[in-house]
């Protein structure tokens, strides 16, 4: 049914059959890798070396580096592919927008740092911009990192950091000037911040965990900065610019996302019609035939396509290098349309399994939570609104 490929190069299906490949093995244990999430709080390492040996987490990195720069395409398509078997890894997604972070404002010395270590899979990356004090505002950060010789010195407080305990380095921005003297300096609230890839493990990073429910196989933390140090060469992008830096990594996020909520429709999709196919509960027909069931699911057949032709456009105009703002609007439009999809295509797949939905061997519940998230974090429905109404439409800023 699936022949024309609209759009879509060679790479992406070739990423495509590399990834059903690679999750061949994993398939007839599904069950078992998804209690391992809900137990342990981690995706079992041979996923991440099985993505890795199928090149996935090069796909970011230039040739020079060690990866095969596929760029953001590629990635996104990894990720709708992941999730569409029903599988996925946090923190493919946190290292993937920090690769792409560093391969595109890193200087020489911290992609020769970093790169070829995530390329070979050696290094996994969280990343850390959220604070109590400033959730949405994430310019009223304070955590501070000082100059101090040949390093930085960082203290302050980031929380909600996903699957920290599980990566090697974490993404820090910070404040590299107070606000207080930013605001006497007459600058914009913008200004002063720096990007960090700050080792996870080193003195002085304490890691308090946070009992929440959202992402299966990666846990929050509040990570505390004590007078961590960190090399002058971990800077990515200049000091005091992080602004800019920052607002690029968001982007990839935003569209790595989309993707991910794409696929991760078309699984609970997969699960709805699978189930509505067999389930007889009057007569002979099964319940697929009632419209009740079986619209609400071609609804979301129709959206995925939408969902899909807006999330590879962010992409391709990423990997295009279009316009920052161009390529956010894209990207937010997509995060925005396939998030609120997602949400649906698990609301539809747990009521079309009637009692069963809720089961966790059945494991469409779970979904429930996963894709809700996405309305929240990493930036909530209220402020793509926001953004569309300012930006887009031109209309006046409300707050
Ligand atoms: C499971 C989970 C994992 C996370 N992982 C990470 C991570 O790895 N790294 C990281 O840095 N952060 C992470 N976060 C943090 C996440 O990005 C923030 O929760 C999110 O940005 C919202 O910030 P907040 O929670 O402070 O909400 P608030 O800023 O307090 O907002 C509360 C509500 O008010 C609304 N609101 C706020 N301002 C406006 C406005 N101007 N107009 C309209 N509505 C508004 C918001 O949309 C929201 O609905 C994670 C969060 C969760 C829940």
């Amino acid at each position: 049914m699936h022949t024309y490929t609209f759009g879509q190069s060679d790479e992406q299906a070739m990423i495509r059959d590399t990834c059903a490949r690679m999750l061949r093995p994993f398939e007839s244990r599904h069950q078992e890798f998804e209690r391992s999430l809900a137990q342990e709080g981690r995706v079992p390492e041979e996923f991440w070396q099985a993505m890795t040996e199928a090149g996935l987490l090069g796909a970011f990195i230039p040739e020079a580096y060690g990866g095969t720069a596929m760029g953001l395409t590629a990635g996104a398509t990894a990720c709708d592919a992941m999730a569409s078997k029903g599988f996925g890894h946090p923190l493919y997604l946190l290292t993937s927008m920090d690769a792409l972070c560093i391969a595109n404002a890193g200087s020489d010395a911290v992609k020769d740092k970093f790169l070829p270590k995530i390329a070979t899979g050696e290094i996994k990356m969280a990343f850390a911009i959220t604070e109590a004090n400033a959730g949405t505002n994430s310019f009223r950060m304070t955590t501070r990192a000082k100059r101090a010789g040949d390093h930085f010195v960082l203290d302050g407080e980031k929380t909600f950091i996903t699957g920290i305990d599980q990566s090697d380095y974490v993404m820090v921005i910070a404040r590299t000037r107070s606000r207080d003297e930013i605001k006497s300096a007459g600058l914009p609230k913008t200004a002063c911040l720096s990007v960090f890839v700050v080792d996870s493990h080193a003195p002085g990073v304490e890691l308090t965990p946070l009992p929440m429910r959202a992402i299966e196989g990666a846990r929050q933390f509040t990570v505390h900065f004590d007078a961590v140090k960190v090399p002058l060469e971990n800077l990515v992008g200049e000091e005091h610019a992080g602004g800019a830096v920052m607002f690029s990594t968001l982007n990839p996020e935003r569209i790595l996302i989309a993707a991910g909520a794409c696929g991760q429709t078309e699984y609970l999709l997969d699960r709805a019609i699978d189930y509505a196919g067999q389930r007889v509960v009057f007569g002979e027909k099964p319940i697929g035939a009632y419209q009740a069931i079986q619209h609400p699911l071609a609804d979301l057949r129709i959206r995925i396509e939408a969902a899909r032709g807006l999330t590879y456009k962010a992409a391709a105009a990423y990997d295009a290098k279009v316009d920052a703002a161009e390529t956010g609007m894209y990207a937010n439009m997509a995060k925005y349309l396939s998030t609120d999809l997602a949400i649906d295509a698990a609301d539809r797949a747990i009521q079309t399994h009637g009692g069963a939905g809720f089961s966790e061997d059945i494991g469409v519940i779970g979904y429930w939570e996963r894709t809700r998230l996405m309305r929240t974090a990493p930036i909530s429905k209220e402020m793509i609104l926001n953004y569309v109404g300012e930006h887009i439409l031109g209309l006046p800023r409300s707050y």
